[in-house]
């Protein structure tokens, strides 16, 4: 029996995008990891359509379709082209679980929740001609003994970097207001044995990989852990990680000494009222300086990420953002609008208020105005995000950051240069428009 499993593709976005030359940043696991718990008797097949083009005359008994937000336009359309001739599909992951009613307008079947728990329920029930119209994962899954992704089924040429990426934890022992990851993972941060991410890792061919986690450092005894069976095999790595990691000395420094190149921090604002009103109150904007400083101190670069259209943000968060970020010599900066993912706070909130005034999922890739902000117009910040997108990734600007230290240069300039790359795709405003 064949199972065709397919990444849909983001129309609209600047993250995950495919390059000119057909390459993906990295590695998704989420289809590589159904494929491992597949039992045997199928023959399984992953498919980008970001970079392949959809045959919808494959011989498939059935089709595995799991997105983003932003993918479920061509998630539907795949859907519905595939059911038009005659093929079943069965529909996940993080948006689909958010609105089941929604994704079963296309898709014969949805899984809500953790697809690990009622994947081969749902298979048993589809070769016995009764799969339901949804399997609720009724917990979260056990993080012992997972199976390994199979990475075998992709395309490997196909990524830009050819790392490897990997997933030691999920969840986050935070819960902002905007973020789907505590509303999918629950609030129990669930961490794997040790022992079975060496394992993993130890089967890479490759020295260099990226946590794909949330927050690597969400349980610091967990982490330190980790960090020091990673010493001895001589890896580089990255991940995101809560700038709590700044507070604890060790942790910081076993995350430097294990490899710990870069680690993605979410900021999100330079207002405390802001973070406080996403109950991201924890992460303190006084004392970003500080940690940035210890950060670089002990040799990690850091990408931070910021999101604009909160409610505290008026039009001169642009600016402000910028020469913070210029200021601490911050080695790179993603840029998002506050978008109202279904399943999270941010979106119950606005849409009580009324203030969601776009629900074209196409555009919910952080990149476009979907809601109406408080302190700006739209156009305002559709304009300002532009800006300050534009302004940081200016080559002057990219020199500017990416001199403050020697050491791992090249590395920095690399990936300025990659943010550049979307940052030309959105228009150019002067400078004054935003001061
Ligand atoms: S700290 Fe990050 S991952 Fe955790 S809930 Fe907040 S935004 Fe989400």
């Amino acid at each position: 029996m064949k199972l065709l499993l397919i990444l849909p593709k983001s129309e609209r976005g600047y993250w995950g995008q495919i390059s000119r030359k057909g390459k993906a940043g990295f590695i998704r696991l989420n289809l590589p990891t159904i494929a491992a718990i597949t039992p045997g008797e199928w023959d399984v097949e992953i498919l980008d359509a970001r970079a392949k083009p959809v045959d919808y005359n494959a011989k498939v008994d059935l089709v595995g379709i799991t997105g983003f937000t932003a993918d479920m336009p061509s998630a539907y359309e795949i859907a519905d082209n595939f059911r038009a001739k005659g093929v079943k599909v069965i529909m996940g992951g993080v948006h689909v679980s958010a609105m089941p009613d929604e994704a079963l307008e296309h898709a014969d079947s949805v899984i809500i929740g953790e697809a690990e728990l009622v994947w081969q329920k749902a298979l048993e029930d589809f070769k016995k001609g009764v799969m339901k119209r949804g399997y609720k994962a009724e917990h979260l899954c056990e993080m012992k003994s997972m199976a390994i992704p199979r990475r075998d089924l992709l395309d490997r040429k196909m990524f830009v970097t050819g790392f490897n990426s990997l997933q030691a934890t999920r969840g986050c022992p935070f819960n902002c207001d905007y973020c789907t990851v505590t509303s999918f993972f629950g609030h129990e941060f669930r961490v794997r044995p040790v022992e079975d991410v060496i394992k993993e890792i130890k089967g890479f061919d490759r020295k260099d990989f990226f946590f794909v986690d949330d927050n690597i450092v969400g349980r610091p005894r967990y982490a330190k852990e980790l960090f020091k069976e990673l010493i001895p095999l001589k890896v580089t790595w990255g991940s995101q990680a809560s700038i709590t990691l700044a507070k604890d000395p060790e942790l910081l420094n076993l995350y430097a000494k294990s490899g710990g190149k870069y680690v993605f921090i979410g900021f999100e604002s330079l207002s405390q009222k802001n973070l406080e009103k996403m109950h991201k109150g924890w992460n303190s904007a006084k004392g970003y300086k500080e940690a940035i400083k210890k950060i670089h101190a002990a040799g990690i670069n850091i990408l931070g990420s910021f999101v604009f259209g909160l409610d505290e943000d008026d039009k001169t968060v642009f600016k402000n953002t910028f020469d913070f970020i210029m200021e601490t010599g911050m080695d790179a900066a993603q840029f998002h609008i506050l978008t109202p993912f279904p399943g999270t706070v941010t979106y119950n909130v606005l849409e009580k208020e009324g203030r969601i005034i776009d629900r074209d999922w196409a555009k919910y890739h952080t990149g476009e105005v979907v809601f109406q902000p408080k302190g700006m117009t739209t156009d305002e910040l559709q304009n300002g995000y532009y800006w300050v997108f534009r302004n940081t990734y200016t080559i002057k600007n990219i020199l500017k950051r990416c001199l403050r230290s020697p050491k791992g240069i090249t590395y920095r300039i690399g990936l300025n240069l990659g943010y550049r790359k979307k940052a030309l795709r959105m228009p150019y405003l002067h400078l004054t428009s935003q001061t």
